[in-house]
């Protein structure tokens, strides 16, 4: 089965009044913005931007994984920060919609009982918890991470970190019985030079799937990805118009896009509320077309459609 798109876009939206510059590049932020803009309020005016988009794509590999939908996203929140159960939270859970949350500082401080709290709330609720790491070690050129960062661990050492992380988070969420993994800074190696290795096997052995980072416009496809190092693309300092844009050519391709988000309305790494308002309501939306699901929940999907390729 093919699905196959036409769109010709022109000046401004006369509902959001964002305008489109459209580019001839496929997956550029303008052209998947101008995609957006026309997804999120159905009314583009006439202007002196042109810009036509295809997509066609052989979706037959995908068709029976997604049921009736025709792909999937998911709505990933890093390191258990403040904006998202400030705000987060209660805007997917107006909507009936479920992330996956990937909380590494509340279980690392010295009140990690207490911190947990409000996380096993949000467990709950129906929202997934993933393991982030107990220490977030990333780089160590990243200003943050101490002692040499991951450049100066080992597989044992990233190991004893992640399954110390395990044994909090199950106090997080005690009736979750299948767990996500996100890499830290999306980075998937400890070492350096010649003593350089992945540890993607580590979280292949304990782990249904691991989030690591993806090409901007790319996504994974359900036949062949590789759960354990599963692309995501960050979402920070995008406009509702453009994460739309992504989930429209993502999806229309049959494949997975994953979101990740970190502060919403915050001063790092931040989403404004008005723009992931835009996105989830878009995919309340489209919700007969599109699943929208907490990473575990696709991973298992996807999971028992390779098993039955
Ligand atoms: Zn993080």
């Amino acid at each position: 089965m093919y699905f196959s798109a036409k769109l010709r876009l022109s000046g401004s939206c006369t509902s959001c009044r964002l305008s489109c510059l459209a580019s001839p590049q496929k997956n550029s932020p303008n052209t998947l913005i101008a995609f957006g803009l026309a997804k999120s309020c159905g009314s583009i005016a006439c202007g002196e931007i042109r810009q036509q988009v295809k997509v066609r794509h052989d979706m037959s590999d995908a068709s029976s994984c997604w049921g009736e939908c025709r792909g999937a996203v998911s709505l990933s929140f890093d390191d258990g920060r403040a904006t998202q159960l400030e705000h987060a939270i209660p805007m997917l859970d107006d909507r009936g919609l479920r992330g996956t949350f990937y909380i590494s500082s509340p279980i690392a401080g010295d009140n990690w009982q207490d911190a947990i709290a409000p996380w096993q709330a949000v467990a709950r609720t129906g929202h997934e918890i993933g393991n982030h790491s107990l220490t977030h070690t990333c780089s160590v050129n990243f200003g943050f991470c101490k002692d040499g960062g991951l450049e100066a661990m080992t597989i044992e050492a990233i190991e004893a970190d992640i399954l110390a992380a395990q044994e909090r988070l199950e106090l997080v969420a005690p009736d979750q019985d299948q767990w996500t993994f996100a890499y830290p800074c999306y980075q998937t190696f400890v070492g350096r030079g010649a003593e350089r290795k992945s540890y993607v096997p580590v979280i292949a052995k304990h782990f249904l799937c691991g989030r690591a980072k993806a090409e901007y416009g790319t996504a994974a496809k359900p036949a062949v990805c590789d759960l354990s190092a599963v692309g995501a693309i960050g979402a920070e300092g995008m406009s509702g118009p453009e994460m739309i844009g992504l989930c429209e050519v993502i999806t229309s391709r049959g494949e997975w896009l994953n979101l990740c988000f970190h502060e919403i309305d915050g001063a790092n790494l931040s989403v404004t509320r008005s723009d992931l308002a835009m996105l989830l309501d878009y995919l309340k939306r489209n919700e007969s077309e599109i699943l929208t699901a907490p990473l575990v929940e696709i991973a298992s999907k996807i999971s028992a459609f390779q098993a039955d390729l």
